[in-house]
Parts: C-alpha cells; structure tokens; sequence
C-alpha cells in the first residue's frame, strides 16, 4: 500500500478513536513487584489487520499525524494510570514521544493537559525520547526536556544504544531514566561483549544518577544477569507481553506481585552484617544450576561444588525437599530444613522457594534465597526444654495451680488442685474458673478477674472458696497473675492456689493487689 493511503486510512483511524493502546508492565528488580507500564500503540485496521508501530508511527511522524496521535496517546494513557490507582504514589505509565513532537514546543502544553484532564501526579508520568530526537538539535532538545522536567515528570532515553552518539546524550541531555535497547539485553547471556556494554551503561547511567531500565528481557539467565549487573528495572516478554486488556494487565501486575521473585535475588540489606543471604536456582527436577557465591560462607562449599547436584543429595534425610510440593512448606512458601556443611555437620537453613514462571505460566525454575538459622533453631529447642522443665514443675507442683485465660476458661490445672477440689486435672480442662467457684464466690470472682482481664492490676491476691465435685465449698488463697503476650497485653491469667483454715477467710476480699505481689510472700 502507498504511503498515501496508509496516511488516510491512518487519519481516519485516529480521528474516529479507533487506536488503542497496549500496557507492558515495568518490573523492579530490587523489590520484584511491577512498578508501572509502558503504553504501546495499537492499530487494528479493518482491511490490512494489525499494523506494527514500526511501520505507522513513521508514516505518522512524516505527514505530521504524530502530532494529534501522541495528544491522544498522552491523554489516554495519563486517564489508563488514574483507573489503575488514584495514589499519587501509585504505579507509573510511560509514554513513547516522536522526536517530531519534541520538535514543537506545544509539546509542553499536550503534556500539561493530559495531567491536568486526568488529575494524574505528575511523577507517575515518564515519557520516553529515542536518540534520533536530539540528534537533531541537541541544546533545543535539552531546554525542551528541562521544561518538561519542570512540570515534575520523568524523561526516559529509550533505545539507549542503538544511535550514533549515546554517550553524548546521555551526558548532555537532563535524563531520569536510560532504557537499555533489547538488541543488547538479547545477547546478555551469550554473548560476553554485549554483557561488557551493558554493565558499561549500568555504571555511566548510575554515575550520571540515572535509573536503568532493560528492555526485551526473555529469560530467566537475562533477569539473573541483570540483577547481578544492578540494573534497577526490567521490562519484556519474560515479565509479560503488552497488553491491551486493562484487566489482564493487573491481574498480571498482581500475579507478579505475589510472585515477588525480585527479592529473592537481592540480599536483605538488613542482614549484611549477619551471614549473607544464600541464593540457588534449581530446576523443575530439582537439580541446583546455580550458587551464589555466599555458599562459601553458609556452608563452606564453592558455587561449583553445588551445581548440578540434586538438592535432596545435599539435605539431612529427615529434611528431603521436593520443590513441586508444597510438603513441608508454610504459607508463605518458607521451607525450614538441615543441609550438609563441609565440616561434616548440618546447617538449619531456612528457605523462601519462589517459582520463575515464563510468559506462558510454565515454571521454568525455582529460586531459593536460604538463610542460616542454626543458633536460632538452638536456642529454640533451648526455650522449649526450658518450657518443658517449667511444665514438670507446674504439674508436679506441691501447691495447686491453674493457668486461665482472661474470660476463666480453664487451660490446665495441675494435680494438687485438682486433688483439691475432687476432680481430675484432664476434666476440669475446658470448664471455667465460674464452675468451680462456691456460687455465693462468683460475682467477686468475676469482679477480680474483671480487674486482671481491664489491666487495672496485673496481680491480686484474694480468698474465696472453690466448688468441689461433690458440691464442698473449700476455702483458699488464691494468688493470681496475669502473663502478658508479644504484644504486651495481658492473655492468660496463672493461679497459685492454697487451701486456708475456714476461720480465716473472708470471701471475695481482695487482700492483696499489689502489681508485684508474688504468691511467695
Ligand atoms: P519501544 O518504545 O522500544 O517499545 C518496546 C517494543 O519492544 C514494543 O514493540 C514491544 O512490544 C517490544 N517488546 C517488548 N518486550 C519484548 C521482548 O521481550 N522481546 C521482543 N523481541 N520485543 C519486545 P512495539 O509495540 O512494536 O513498538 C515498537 C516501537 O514503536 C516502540 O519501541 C516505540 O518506539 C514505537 N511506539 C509504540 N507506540 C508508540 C506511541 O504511542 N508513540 C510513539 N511515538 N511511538 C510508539
Ligand atoms: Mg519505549
Ligand atoms: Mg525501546
């Protein structure tokens, strides 16, 4: 088809709205949750079907078009981000703008309406200038881009690389972001030069205090090499295509955020003091393809050591770990288990296992960020010893004791009082401190448990008389505490219980509400 046509049915296809625009989403690489998306335009012709943007964007861009296409695409893309979030902290959009729009200084005014019709923060809007738009006048270009800085959104350098003097834009031009062109993300992997340029352009970009984005990103060895490289964001078919779906793309952004592979390659800041952080790959089998180079650390392996063995070869055999199950997994995907350390010993590791899904939603490989926590599990097993110490002497306990929670149900009763009161400790589970009060008792016992359960005291100690079995009022102290939770509040109420002369006992008289009061005394 002529040009000329292509122009006419172009014109007529932007003036009846019938573009549309694709959202591929833009993925951080330090958290691994989406952080926006780049609209794409689409034009679905009704005679000639799809046509690329490669091929109608230039058309555009000679007959003058882009002008009125790129208001639109502005506009609609600014009106897109707003029903994806109102936050002005909320996910950002980029927008792709022709070198022949930047040409004109109305420009501006396009970009400040759409922010202005859609109420969009002006920081969730990036646009994105190729090369070929300086090149033409790079001072013009500048003082254009600093403008537009102005009105506080962000300007991206996309196809960074492919133009004649990218190493002068960069230096020259007021940038926020530089997107790595896909022709060298292509070849990051096998390619050993096309690594050397990106790192290149990782570090200039970091140094000029630019963020950098990867466009084209396929794989899971691109997505690993360029955490490593410390690119800061990524974008491709690996994270998902474009979509024109607004749905499909935030179920996709929301896929991608319960996936949160990203952290799983970045170690936790907070934990560099610590024992780093261990990463491996592994495959759907189970097989280990790669170590991090911590391994030396957390098990005194070298990252060759581990790779291609199977990773239950590596667990203790009570711990075997099969990836494909959920077996042994908590909620949130976190795996506890003994590995083999080179000093012939076990290691505690625990491990959160994420699934790197391709595009289609095959897993292609899980990752686990793994975590020594030997001393921890040791001094667990030191607290529940200590517990299990504490419950030999609760049941074995000369004095009658019960642990309550603070509406009186009975949690356990140890034998004396049980002894004391005719049951068995096993029955009196489940029933409430009510039950086995002396009926005239209850209304002052209610009032003082009242007072533990409201945090007006956090120990008391009273007389009352307690109910038997067989329906025996038995007068005694009680000493009774609250045991406060994580949060600080108190959760359970423990009793000390001694059985009293009758002459002595006054019931319900709280004789004693001292905080510290201990039933020592
Ligand atoms: P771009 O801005 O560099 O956009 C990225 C292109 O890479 C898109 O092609 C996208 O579909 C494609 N892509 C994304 N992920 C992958 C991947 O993993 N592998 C491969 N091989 N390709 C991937 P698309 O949509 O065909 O757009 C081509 C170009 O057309 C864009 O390149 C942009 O320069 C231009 N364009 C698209 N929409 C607009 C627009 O609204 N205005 C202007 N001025 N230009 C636009
Ligand atoms: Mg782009
Ligand atoms: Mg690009």
């Amino acid at each position: 088809m002529r040009d000329g046509d292509l122009q006419a049915r172009l014109t007529h296809a932007i003036r009846h709205e019938q573009l549309t625009l694709s959202y591929q989403p833009i993925v951080s690489l330090t958290s691994g949750r989406p952080s926006g998306a780049e609209a794409l335009a689409r034009w679905n012709d009704e005679e000639l079907g799809p046509v690329s943007p490669d091929v109608f964007i230039p058309v555009a861009e000679r007959s003058g078009l882009v002008h009125e296409l790129g208001r639109w695409v502005l506009r609609e893309a600014c009106l897109e981000a707003m029903r994806w979030s109102t936050d002005p902290g909320g996910p950002s959009v980029s927008v792709n703008v022709s070198p022949v729009q930047l040409a004109r200084s109305d420009v501006i005014r396009q970009v400040a309406d759409a922010l202005t019709e859609s109420g969009l923060a002006p920081a969730r809007l990036c646009l994105e200038i190729t090369e070929t738009a300086a090149v033409v006048d790079l001072d013009e270009t500048s003082v254009r881009l600093s403008r537009l800085r102005d009105l506080g959104v962000r300007v991206a350098l996309d196809d960074f690389g492919t133009g004649f003097s990218s190493l002068t834009m960069l230096r020259r031009l007021p940038l926020d972001q530089v997107k790595i062109d896909r022709s060298f993300v292509a070849g990051l992997h096998e390619n050993a030069q096309d690594s050397v340029v990106v790192r290149l352009a990782v570090e200039a970009a970091h140094l000029l205090g630019h963020t950098v984005c990867a466009e084209g990103v396929e794989t899971v060895e691109q997505v690993r090499e360029l955490v490593a490289i410390g690119c800061d964001t990524a974008q491709g078919w690996f994270f998902g295509k474009p979509t024109s779906d607004s749905r499909e793309f935030i179920e996709l952004a929301d896929r991608l955020t319960r996936t949160d592979f990203g952290s799983t390659f970045v170690a936790d800041p907070a934990q560099a003091s610590g024992t780093p952080d261990l990463v491996t790959a592994l495959s759907p089998e189970g097989l280990i393809r790669y170590a991090s180079s911590s391994v030396v650390a957390v098990l005194g392996l070298r990252p060759e050591d581990l790779v291609g063995q199977a990773v239950n070869d590596l667990t203790h055999p009570g711990d075997s770990f099969d990836p494909r199950s959920s077996v042994g997994r908590s909620a949130d995907g976190t795996v506890v288990g003994r590995v083999r350390h080179a000093d012939g010993g076990y290691r505690w590791l625990s491990s959160s296992v994420h699934e790197l899904r391709d595009g289609s939603g095959r897993i292609r490989e899980y990752v686990a960020t793994s975590r020594d926590i030997t001393t921890l599990i040791e001094t667990q097993q030191e607290l529940e010893a200590v517990e299990e110490r504490f419950r030999g002497a609760f049941d074995g306990a000369p004095i009658g004791m019960a642990l309550s929670d603070l509406t009186g149900r009975i949690l356990r009763v140890n034998d004396a009082l049980a002894a004391l009161i005719g049951h068995h400790p096993r029955d009196l589970v489940g029933m409430t401190v009510d039950d086995i009060t002396w009926p005239e008792d209850r209304t002052a016992d209610a009032e003082n448990l009242d007072r533990l359960a409201t945090q007006q005291e956090q120990a008391h100690r009273v007389r009352k008389r307690y109910l038997t079995k067989d329906g025996v009022p038995v007068p005694v102290e009680v000493w009774a505490a609250t045991i406060q939770g994580g949060d600080e509040t108190p959760q359970l109420v423990v009793a000390h219980v001694m059985p009293v002369r009758d002459e002595l006992l006054t019931p319900g008289r709280v004789v004693d509400h001292r905080p510290e009061a201990g039933p020592g005394r």
